[in-house]
């Protein structure tokens, strides 16, 4: 029963959102005819495809003309990246059971975290190729440390000693990452058993650090980037647990972070989940059609990034003029260890926006697509 109701609350927000002239057709008629088609089997449900300029995924609506006749330095950063919230699937460990799920985890086409220790590398059997293997499928790996202890080098849960240092840890496991799993470079961590304490040490390393506290993150909110919350199940939650905290996310138009360990069956570490729940429990954030699916990463990078621009586009831009043109420059700085091609949706009240001189092409889904590596923006204001 609470599944069902679950289904129209998401039918029924998805036509109201989607469909403001069609709301007739959310009648019970519809809803139960469409349900027999709740979760799709194949790649229908996948977005509008993908910016060349940027790689973020398109929102499903497109066929926005360019703005004109308004202040072209009212600039406006679209809350995450377009869509109306956003969600990572986060897993920790590199459990032997995630190994043995990876090829139906990846069959839903959508970009997920692995949180990775080494010290577990070479015990779990298929790991190094199988992880080798989710970097060249798109996903993304985070460091978790090498032996997976707390701060204070206790508890290795790899077995053994420790490494040497906190540092050490955090080094040693990233250059394994790099080398052993073949990522070129690792810009986030989880803290092994959400120990706050790691934050320290990892802001060194990375840009942002995934806890356990349970919560969510707006646009431009001031959660701490080195200990972001999460929603953790402990264990046996059906698609109910994916449904509902999704639509909360969802209807509040912010980031949820799910942070899951022990996929069933298989070997139940921790906090087990039948497949099948977390495979539905994927496609329900898929069906939303305008919820952001991807890594860790990069949505923490749009996050942060937003806060950074959103900064400069409120403190005063350079003013210079060439031939009768104003010239209004922001500019920002990135975080140590922030990730590079990282890039932002803008729109304006019209004119011309440049980055580096070169003047940005409107996209039709509705912004302008910034480069965070350009570190500034110019609007063209004609006389
Ligand atoms: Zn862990």
């Amino acid at each position: 029963m609470r599944l069902i109701i679950s289904i129209l609350l998401v039918i029924l927000i998805f036509s109201c959102e989607m469909q403001p002239s069609n709301s007739n057709e959310s009648n019970s008629g519809n809803v139960s005819s469409n349900s027999s088609s709740f979760y799709p089997s194949g790649p229908e449900f996948l977005t509008a495809g993908k910016s060349e300029v940027s790689g973020l995924p398109y929102p499903p609506l497109s066929n926005f003309s360019k703005p004109e006749g308004g202040n072209p330095t009212n600039i406006i950063i679209l809350d995450w990246a377009g869509f109306k919230a956003a969600v990572s699937f986060t897993f920790d460990d590199g459990q032997p059971s995630q190994v043995q799920h990876y090829t139906n985890l990846n069959k839903m086409e959508v970009p997920l975290t692995f949180f990775l220790s080494g010290g577990w590398g070479n015990n779990v059997v298929g790991y190094i190729s199988n992880f080798r293997q989710a970097v060249s499928d798109g996903h993304e790996i985070g460091n978790h440390t090498f032996t997976h202890c707390y701060a204070n080098l206790t508890s290795p849960a790899t077995g053994g000693a420790t490494l040497s240092s906190a540092t050490e840890e955090i080094n040693s496991n990233k250059i394994y990452i790099q080398n052993v799993i073949g990522q070129n470079q690792v810009y986030t961590m989880a803290s092994p058993y959400g120990d706050s304490s790691w934050k320290q040490y990892a802001s060194n390393s990375v840009f942002i650090m995934r806890g356990v506290w349970k919560g969510l993150v707006a646009p431009l909110d001031n959660t701490d980037p080195f200990n972001l919350p999460s929603y953790m199940p402990t264990g046996g939650e059906t698609v109910h647990y994916f449904a509902t905290n999704l639509t909360y996310a969802y209807t509040n138009k912010k980031w949820i972070i799910f942070c899951l360990h022990s996929i069933l069956p298989g070997d139940n570490w921790y906090a087990g989940i039948n497949i099948t729940e977390i495979t539905n429990g994927i496609k329900y954030a898929k069906l939303f059609g305008d919820m952001w699916i991807d890594t860790f990463c990069n949505i923490g990078a749009y996050w942060r990034g937003q806060k950074i621009v959103k900064a400069a586009l409120s403190s005063n831009p350079i003013k210079t003029t060439i031939n009768g043109t104003n010239y209004f420059t922001y500019s920002w700085n990135l975080p140590e260890n922030f990730p590079q091609e990282m890039y932002l949706r803008v729109s304006n009240g019209g004119g011309t926006l440049m980055q580096n001189n070169i003047p940005l092409e409107w996209d039709t889904h509705g912004f302008y697509e910034i480069s965070l590596d350009a570190k500034e923006l110019t609007v063209v204001i004609p006389e």
